[in-house]
């Protein structure tokens, strides 16, 4: 596998398609803006699969399956919704082909099977969510319903970049049902701290949360919350956003129930969602001009373990002491990958779990085997060290746990480093070109206002935060009065 990686500094984004490439996460395919997802990648998304529907059922959520089409009728019912997405519909509008009559060998739309109503393919659920919600809801007594569903949806976006902005996406997205409004909101915030938990516990991603300006707000909802990531070039990325729907689909969809008080009142709602941008969020925040970094949570295997030998002989007694040590690593619940394929050299293994992020890797030769010793190095950081086989499944496991961290911590700094205070409109743009990051300044709450400065700079209010405190200041484009401060970022 040859690395020759672009290194960031000289270009981000082409470092970005190359590595994502080169690491075997991904590929594009024949078809235009859809990806190939490769076997590696996969089971990275699969570790983030599992760990987030774990943390969904623990908050009562259960797991269940709606259809890849929305009939137009259905979807065309909530208005906002509609237009929001109508511009990245994919339809269908036939449901055959036949023999080209004029064009031998090829075939056609069969005029004939066209579609009473066409249909359109998901870029959201709500719209055949909420109808089947009407026929489940009819009291407080079936409420809250707390489903989740992991699916595949379209959007057929016009600038695509590997994992960051397919046209199809794989997802999952929550969509609740409440009798009270309290308890929807307290749902869409629960579930965005979830997102944060997971980001920064499980993905080493400092993440900031908070709520969306109207104009950045999901179509449809009476509320975006989000979590906000920043990567390495500066730029920020919308990590996950969990949307209070007021009672907004349930009025489209006419699904009222009976309230405890005995009165019809329509059903209030919430629908949250993280996609498979988080590997590209994934990368961006962790990986250097050597390749990917995974955090150990998210690492396919945490140890490949390379043996390093001339003989059959030697390979034979370092494959007897590697055979034992892999299984009490893997009691350790440390997942291993003794790659002792014939097919590559050392050095070419070496550069490959380089390459693939892998936490640590062992390296066994015959002199190890008469010392009892192996050398183990750190992704994260490069460092080798010679360490005794006795007792390195604790050593491994007190690393894994460090490289966790330390990945954070390094992400948190730069992070903490790249948030920007700025009170007047040509510091915010000096601020913007030469160091990147988040903008945190006053902003006078208008439309106009937001839509200006993204003219200007292309930057996006990313949100406001939850912890941004109430003070009275100027905004930093008009000068009108404003009460806290927003974060402002170029995005991905
Ligand atoms: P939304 O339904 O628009 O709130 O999006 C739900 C999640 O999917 C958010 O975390 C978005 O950042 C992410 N997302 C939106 N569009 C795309 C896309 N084209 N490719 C990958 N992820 C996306």
């Amino acid at each position: 596998m040859s690395k020759n990686l672009t290194k960031r500094a000289d270009d981000y984004s082409k470092w970005y398609n190359e590595l994502v490439v080169k690491a075997d996460l991904a590929e594009n395919s024949a078809v235009r803006g859809c990806m190939v997802i490769k076997p590696y990648g996969y089971a990275i998304w699969e570790k983030m699969q599992a760990e987030l529907d774990r943390m969904f059922k623990a908050t009562g959520h259960q797991n269940a399956y709606f259809p890849l089409f929305v009939p137009k009728s259905l979807f065309e019912a909530e208005e906002k919704n509609a237009e929001g997405f109508a511009k990245e519909c994919a339809v269908v509008t036939h449901y055959r082909l036949q023999n080209d009559p004029d064009n031998e060998g090829k075939l056609r739309v069969d005029p004939e099977a066209k579609l009473e109503e066409e249909l359109v393919v998901r870029p959201t659920s709500e719209a055949i969510i909420w109808n089947t919600y009407k026929g489940w809801i009819q009291s407080y007594r079936d409420l809250p319903i707390l489903i989740n569903q992991w699916a595949n949806v379209v959007r057929w976006e016009m600038r695509t970049r590997l994992f960051l902005r397919t046209a199809e996406f794989l997802w999952q997205e929550g969509h609740t049902a409440h009798a009270t409004e309290a308890e929807a909101i307290a749902e869409t915030e629960q579930m965005n701290k979830v997102y944060a938990e997971f980001a920064e516990n499980f993905m080493a991603i400092p993440v900031i949360k908070g709520v969306k300006t109207e104009s950045e707000r999901f179509a449809g909802a009476v509320d975006t919350h989000c979590i906000e990531a920043l990567m390495q070039d500066g730029k920020a990325l919308q990590a996950g956003t969990s949307h209070f729907l007021g009672q907004n689909f349930a009025k489209a969809f006419d699904v009222k129930f009976t309230n405890k008080e005995g009165k019809l009142d329509h059903v209030w709602a919430t629908s949250w969602g993280v996609s498979t941008r988080l590997m590209g969020a994934l990368i961006m925040t962790h990986s250097d001009d050597q390749g990917l970094v995974l955090p150990p949570n998210l690492a396919p295997f945490q140890v490949v373990i390379v043996p390093i030998y001339k003989s059959d002989e030697q390979l034979e007694a370092i494959t007897a002491v590697v055979s034992k040590l892999k299984s009490s690593l893997e009691n350790n619940n440390i997942s291993v990958k003794f790659d002792d394929r014939d097919t590559y050299r050392p050095g070419a293994k070496f550069a490959q779990h380089e390459l693939q992020g892998v936490p640590l890797r062992i390296a066994i030769g015959p002199k190890d085997l008469e010392n009892g010793t192996v050398e183990l190095a750190r992704r994260d950081t490069l460092t080798k060290e010679v360490v005794s086989i006795e007792g390195i499944e604790e050593k491994i496991s007190d690393l894994l746990k460090t490289i966790q961290s330390d990945l954070f911590q390094k992400a948190l700094a730069f992070r903490e480093s790249h948030i920007t205070e700025v009170d007047n409109f040509d510091d915010f743009k000096n601020t913007l070109e030469t160091k990147g990051g988040f903008i945190s300044a006053h902003w006078d709450g208008t439309a106009e206002t937001e839509t200006k400065i993204k003219e200007l700079t292309k930057a996006t209010i990313r949100c406001i935060p939850y912890d941004s405190k109430i003070e009275a200041g100027n905004c930093v484009f008009t000068g009108n009065p404003s009460k806290q401060r927003v974060l402002f970022a170029k995005a991905y």
